[in-house]
């Protein structure tokens, strides 16, 4: 992904609707590309900042953008995995049925 594509999609990604591999490339390349992930923080400081300082709370943006970006590529690998489970629990269901009719042939 160019930086073109990565800042394109910040928008996306702080509103929650990036998914699936754009979202994995989205946040691996913003973690080498210091560019992308300066404009990530000016983006989000501004979007969560603004908000913050109405409520008049203290806030820590920088660490929170982090934790944004940990939980959002944690929640994506827990789907694969959990795709990958239904997939080999068809396979197994599909061998299991295949034996069944084997064993009723013979
Ligand atoms: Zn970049």
């Amino acid at each position: 992904m160019d930086c073109k594509n990565a800042q394109r999609l910040i928008l996306p990604f702080l509103e929650g609707s990036l998914k699936g591999k754009t979202l994995l490339r989205f946040a691996t390349h913003v973690e080498q590309c210091e560019e992308c992930k300066e404009e990530l923080t000016i983006q989000y400081l501004s979007s969560e900042g603004i908000a913050r300082l109405e409520e008049g709370k203290t806030f820590d943006l920088e660490r929170e953008l982090k934790e944004y970006m940990n939980g959002a590529i944690a929640r994506q690998k827990r789907r694969k995995y959990w795709i990958l489970g239904i997939c080999l629990t068809e396979i197994l269901a599909i061998i299991v049925i295949l034996l069944i009719f084997a064993y009723a042939l013979l």
